[in-house]
């Protein structure tokens, strides 16, 4: 069922503040099978909300709308509606003696205004708000259905979670959909487009996106079919040609984070980390320590900024640094070695780069980062370019990091 987003406000479309319900509310839609197709955002005036409106029912069956219901004179999306629909607006006495009653278990009297709230177009049907004054509206007319609900976010959630979707999952008018989410790290997205086959050819009804981010790239998985069952195995075959091509750079599914995954490894293999952080100051043990139960395997680390620090703290000898600088492959081995010595672990992590804007050279340019490893059986560095940006530069050198480690636990060359 092809369906419409409209969020309304002002504040929305001048920037001033951002549009979650749209992509909340997109994202519900999608899982239960419709086609979100069009997102709208408008401000709030009549007319171009009445455009809106009626664009959207002309092509889209579905139409969700946010903001706009509340008691003062910038709410206006009732009377965009019933110009829309030709219809009137109707008091509710019993929405009244709610909206009421709600003031008065706060302690406070109902101001005038909040009466607005009480008026509703014809015939249309209601869903209660359990945490605010404005009620969601929905009208069904001529195999269209328009809804309405408030714009205060955690009102908009509960309206759709508890009311508006066991709704529309009544209608029955969908496919079933299954999505997986395969999360990859350490290779780009074109890479990987590259090893699962650009020209591949994807079952009817399946669709595979590439989401990238610093941290990796997600690949979803969206498989529809006429029942679960079907969905389901048009979404595994997919993924199993994925874990065949590009298994080495999945981490994980769904919600499983690159430091989530690090830590139970750690865990399973009752082994301990320790980091020597310097162009990241820090931002390695701030994700690895923003797993909750990392005091299980993480010991700590050394922030050395400093060459003085690498070389009195880690013992990074000063003619590695005089010979080959901080930011080199050796003294990224060093930095590590020197780490897991003093911090007694079994893995140490190093990272040591040219974080920018300043300070790149011909040779060495701005996103020039060596990653150490040291452990029991090996000690080595890798040479990455991350890019001339400081703070995403530093963002993919931590990922970067976790994943090397990733790859040397399970063995991955
Ligand atoms: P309204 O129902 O239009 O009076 O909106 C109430 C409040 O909800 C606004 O002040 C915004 O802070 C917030 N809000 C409205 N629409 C959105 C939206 N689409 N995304 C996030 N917040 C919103
Ligand atoms: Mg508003």
């Amino acid at each position: 069922m092809i369906t419409e987003i409209i969020t309304i406000g002002d504040e929305l479309i001048t920037g001033h503040t951002v549009d979650t319900n749209a992509a909340l509310i997109a994202r519900y839609l999608t899982d239960l099978g419709f086609s979100v197709r069009y997102r709208t955002s408008v401000g709030d005036s009549l007319e171009t909300m009445e455009e809106a409106f009626r664009l959207a029912l002309k092509r889209a069956r579905l139409v969700i709308t946010t903001g706009g219901l509340g008691p003062t004179d910038d709410d206006i999306t009732r009377k965009a509606i019933v110009r829309l629909f030709r219809r009137n607006l109707i008091f509710h006495q019993d929405l009244l003696d709610d909206i009421r009653a709600r003031f008065k278990r706060r302690g406070i009297e109902m101001p005038a205004i909040n009466q607005n709230q009480a008026l509703v177009p014809q015939g249309a049907s209601l869903f209660p708000n359990k945490y605010g004054s404005a009620v969601g509206i929905c009208i069904a007319e001529e195999g269209r259905i328009f809804i309405s609900l408030p714009g205060v976010p955690n009102e908009a959630e509960q309206i759709l979670v508890d009311e508006v979707i066991p709704y529309l999952r009544g209608l029955q008018v969908n496919k079933v959909v299954k999505t997986i989410k395969l999360r990859t790290t350490g290779i780009f997205e074109s890479k990987l487009a590259e090893l699962i086959g650009h020209e591949m050819k994807l079952e009817s009804g399946v669709k595979l996106a590439y989401l990238p981010s610093y941290g990796g790239v997600d690949l979803r998985v969206m498989a529809t079919g006429e029942d679960r069952q079907e969905a389901t195995d048009k979404a595994q075959r997919l993924v199993r040609h994925l874990e065949e091509s590009c298994g080495r750079y999945i981490y994980g599914r769904e919600d499983d984070t690159l430091e989530g995954v690090i830590g139970q490894l750690l865990i399973d293999n009752d082994k301990t980390l320790a980091v020597a952080e310097s162009c990241t100051g820090g931002k390695l043990g701030e994700l690895i320590t923003s797993v909750s139960g990392a005091s299980g395997y993480f010991l700590g680390g050394i922030i050395a900024y400093a060459n003085e620090v690498k070389e009195k703290q880690l013992g990074v000898e000063n003619e590695i640094l005089e010979k080959h600088g901080a930011v080199s492959e050796p003294c990224a081995v060093a930095m590590a070695v020197g780490c897991r010595g003093l911090l007694n672990a079994d893995y140490a992590l190093s990272i040591t780069g040219v974080a920018g804007p300043s300070g790149g050279t011909e040779e060495k340019p701005v996103g020039t980062t060596f990653i150490g490893l040291a452990s029991a059986h090996a000690s080595y560095a890798r040479k990455f370019d991350f890019g001339a940006r400081r703070d995403s530069g530093r963002a993919r050198a931590t990922y970067a990091a976790l994943e090397m480690l990733r790859r040397e636990i399970l063995d991955i060359k």
